[in-house]
């Protein structure tokens, strides 16, 4: 039978638990999970593409149904060039909801063959994004519950904390 792909797209600067916890759900329903770190221009990264998939690759701790790659220019063209049927998204906020539902819209006009599906983020969960896990690290904040270790120690040498 024909494998279940699915592509979790997004900047994972860096990882975090949840992020983690959408694509171990995500598991659940299809065979194959692609992480793809977007090389994205418009933002300023903290971490390289190269360092952000060895963070992932770290985090996932050698589960054979995670392939961890990257990815240039449009989502479409990259899910079909892997040959996925389905996208991956969290939700948070009501805030993530217009643009996801614009993003999904749109790709699903530019490729009929593909479906994003979505799925709530935990309620342990709900607060943390990279942006705000970067902030507080880099005040020095503890953020050990909020990310994998090898997410914490890269952050603290980045930013230089004993
Ligand atoms: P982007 O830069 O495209 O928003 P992110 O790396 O921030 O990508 O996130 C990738 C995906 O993971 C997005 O769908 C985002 O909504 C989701 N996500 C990020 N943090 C969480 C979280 N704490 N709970 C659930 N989903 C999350």
């Amino acid at each position: 039978m024909r494998q279940r792909i699915a592509v979790y797209p997004g900047s994972f600067d860096p990882i975090t638990n949840g992020h983690l916890d959408i694509l171990m759900r995500g598991l659940e329903l299809v065979d194959v999970v692609i992480v793809a770190v977007a090389h994205n221009i418009e933002k300023r990264a903290l971490f390289s593409v190269e360092e952000r998939k060895e963070l992932i690759r770290e985090s996932v701790n050698g589960n054979e149904n995670v392939i961890v790659d990257s990815f240039e220019g449009l989502l479409v063209d990259y899910v079909k060039k892997v040959n996925a049927r389905f996208v991956i998204r969290g939700l948070r906020a009501m805030s993530d909801f217009e643009y996801e539902f614009q993003m999904a819209s749109m790709n699903r006009n530019l490729n009929k063959d593909m479906d994003t599906i979505f799925m709530m983020t935990s309620k342990d969960y709900f607060f943390i994004s990279s942006r705000t896990i970067k902030e507080v690290a880099g005040f020095g904040g503890c953020v050990a519950d909020f990310v994998p270790p090898i997410v914490e120690k890269r952050l603290k040498e980045k930013f230089s904390i004993k």
